[in-house]
């Protein structure tokens, strides 16, 4: 029987799609499609429903700004995210949407943001910007990327974080913890765009995603992933900035 395609779901594409983001969706697309495994990406914007059946949900960074226009929104539909986190759902929430996927968020400028508590944490803009390359150790291995925030995240005792910082700054200016992680929930500082150059954190979400339809994630056959293992090896020379 053919199988219904992966439903991936982009929050916000308008405003949160920092540092070509949006190639998050791209690599999981295509990594599905080099398996013979389809895909339908659907897109989240201000105003519409949130689908109950999606796959795999995933969001970018953005401006302050970006953060403000969508903020009232995302605490309308963040019932319905815990319930697909509830279920299970995998998600990846890149920087801007990390800091809102906590409980609170302020500004540089003061402005005070509820999150939607999917993560113990909370961030506040600081007068340092944390920018540059950063490697981090996580349980997927080192995955490598570009931050840039002024947020400083710091996560309750209850939180686990995503990952180790190795270079770069992470969650906070004292280069310790980077991101957060809740059940499939992933989220990170880590620009790139991220999954292209760390297909390792694709395949896990893809795995999540067919774990919860039943379908056989054992059968993800391996890819060549040579260029990708190129960027990497490149980005262990760099430094930080
Ligand atoms: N505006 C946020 C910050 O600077 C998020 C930036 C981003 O998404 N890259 O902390």
């Amino acid at each position: 029987m053919k199988k219904s395609p992966l439903k991936i779901l982009y929050l916000y594409p308008d405003e949160m799609n920092f540092y070509g983001d949006y190639g998050n969706v791209l690599a999981l697309v295509r990594r599905l499609e080099w398996r013979g495994l389809e895909a339908n990406v659907l897109y989240h914007k201000i105003g519409d429903s949130l689908p109950k059946n999606v796959d795999i949900i995933v969001g970018g960074g953005g401006q302050d700004t970006g953060q403000l226009t969508i903020h009232a929104d995302l605490l309308r539909i963040g019932g319905g995210l815990h319930q697909l986190a509830d279920n299970n759902v995998p998600m990846l929430m890149v920087c801007g949407l990390y800091q809102l996927f906590g409980k609170r968020f302020v500004t540089a400028d003061n402005q005070e943001l509820a999150g939607i508590g999917i993560f113990d944490a909370e961030t506040i803009g600081i007068g340092k910007r944390m920018i540059g390359n950063i490697i981090t150790e996580t349980e997927f291995g080192e995955l490598i990327g570009f931050e840039n925030h002024s947020g400083k995240t710091v996560l309750e005792p209850s939180q686990t974080p995503f990952g180790k910082v190795k270079l770069g700054y992470g969650n906070d200016p004292s280069g310790h913890n980077e991101g957060a992680v809740t059940k499939n929930i992933y989220g990170t500082y880590l620009h790139g765009a991220l999954l292209p150059k760390n297909p390792v954190l694709a395949d896990a979400l893809i795995s999540h995603a067919l774990i919860n339809r039943g379908e056989d994630s054992e059968k993800l056959a391996p890819l060549d992933d040579s260029l990708a293992q190129k960027v990497h090896i490149d980005a262990r020379k760099r430094k930080q900035a």
